[in-house]
């Protein structure tokens, strides 16, 4: 039997967990032995002191041996790979991402998340698509992979269900951004989930659970070495996120985005976050190609319409009605004028976000009905040339009263300035 005040009092101090102690400590938090009380105060006493690479390993491990695994390779005869982003505001890259690659094909077989804060989730995004399923059985789920080439789903309750107690307790206990629990969270899923390659987006910037490169790259080689001592082959991309990702923020709106970027007329930033992380997941499959001819294959597929067909098929497959008019659309929609010229020097991502959540793209609490038609357009970009009443944003709105208070928060996440920003680009350096 644990001591659990004995292990918090260890890891207070600086001390470390045997193997033994953690995987122990997290399944008994996993079968409710260990009350959220004593998982909380050990949790902030990992916030403080952090974990080693051999704790934040066994960490991952029990997560897993939690609850079932799948072997997707097994199961479908071939090499799947799996994309993975740490969120943030305009985030639909999956849904661009996962058609390109199975139009290529290579299998793809993903478990996505719903929104946190300010940052939304793909399964929210999917559901903006009437009659779309997020939640298949794990047999239909493998199925699925196997026949159409691709499935993204909302997680499933006996996959890891150690990190849903623990997720949802680290939210309420301000301990989510410690590095080695976020790498041990999302790696858990990813070795679970059965993929055999994976892309982890790591998100740097104001609009992320990363400020600074530095954070990002500790994440990024801490999920890199689970993912090696795992079996699972990974490749990070640091990605910026001080800024929206491409224009569309809310589901609908992302959703449609994401379907013009895969007929090649989607934003530039984000097309081109598309096609990199569809190379690197192309340069992992079993298709023994390298990057460049990856990308090649990339750009051939939105080239010549089997992307976009191979979109219409998986949401098809999922019971969704592919078609852009079936999407729901806002009743109000206003623009964001520019009252002076100037470059876009900042376009803050977390005001964005939050001026989508509070028009209903987002949960304020948990539970809260989503509003899929809602959100924001930011017509100009970072770096961008404005002049005085250009749009700089257009606000998708339920009413005029939520319009008139998101279009001033979108207003003011819009800063100006006569010279224009130091060019950063989309992917800030990525780590293989
Ligand atoms: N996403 C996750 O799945 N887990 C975390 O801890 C943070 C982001």
């Amino acid at each position: 039997m644990i001591h659990v005040a004995e292990l918090i009092e260890r890891k207070r101090d600086g001390g470390e967990l045997s193997d033994e102690e953690v995987s122990e400590l997290v399944l008994a938090y996993g079968c409710g032995d260990v009350p959220d009380y004593q998982m909380a105060a050990f949790c902030m006493a990992v916030f403080f002191r952090g974990l080693s690479p051999r704790e934040t390993f066994a960490l991952t491990d029990a997560m897993v041996r939690s609850g079932e695994t799948l072997d997707l390779a097994a199961a479908i005869g071939r090499k799947v790979v799996d994309k993975h982003s740490t969120g943030g505001v305009g985030d639909k890259t999956s849904l661009a991402v996962a058609p390109l690659v199975a139009a290529c094909g290579v299998p793809f077989g993903k478990m996505s998340g719903r929104g946190l804060g300010h940052t939304g989730g793909t399964l929210d995004k999917l559901e903006s698509i009437p009659g779309f399923r997020v939640e298949l059985t794990d047999d239909e789920f493998v199925a699925q992979v196997r026949d159409v080439g691709i499935a993204i789903i909302g997680q499933t309750a006996d996959l890891v269900p150690a990190d849903k107690g623990l997720y949802a307790l680290r939210d309420v206990t301000a301990t989510v951004d410690q590095v080695s629990l976020i790498a041990a969270s999302i790696m858990s899923k990813k070795i679970a989930a059965g993929a055999q390659a994976v892309v982890l987006d790591v998100k740097v910037g104001d609009g992320a659970f990363m400020k600074t490169l530095e954070s990002a790259r500790d994440l990024a080689e801490a999920m890199r070495g689970l993912g090696e001592r795992a079996g699972l082959e990974v490749v990070c991309e640091l990605t910026d996120m001080d800024q929206p990702l491409g224009a569309a923020v809310g589901n609908a709106l992302e959703v449609r985005e994401a379907a013009a970027t895969l007929r090649g007329e989607g934003p530039p930033d984000f097309t081109e976050l598309v096609l990199v992380s569809a190379a690197h997941l192309l340069a992992l499959s079993d298709l023994g190609v390298g990057h460049e001819e990856a990308r090649g294959r990339a750009e051939a597929a939105i080239a010549d319409g089997s992307a976009v067909d191979m979109y219409g098929r998986w949401i098809r497959a999922q019971g969704g009605d592919p078609d852009e008019g079936a999407l729901p659309t806002a009743p109000v929609v206003r623009q964001v004028i520019a009252d002076g010229g100037g470059f876009v020097r900042e376009l803050g991502a977390v005001r964005v976000g939050l001026a989508a959540l509070r028009l209903g793209a987002g949960r304020q609490e948990k539970g809260d009905e989503i509003d899929h038609s809602v959100g924001v357009i930011c017509r100009e970009k970072r770096g961008d040339r404005v002049e005085t009443d250009d749009v700089l944003a257009e606000i998708h709105a339920r009413d005029d009263e939520s319009a008139a208070s998101a279009a001033a928060e979108v207003a003011a996440a819009y800063e100006l300035g006569p010279e224009p920003p130091e060019p950063r680009p989309i992917i800030l350096e990525t780590i293989a």
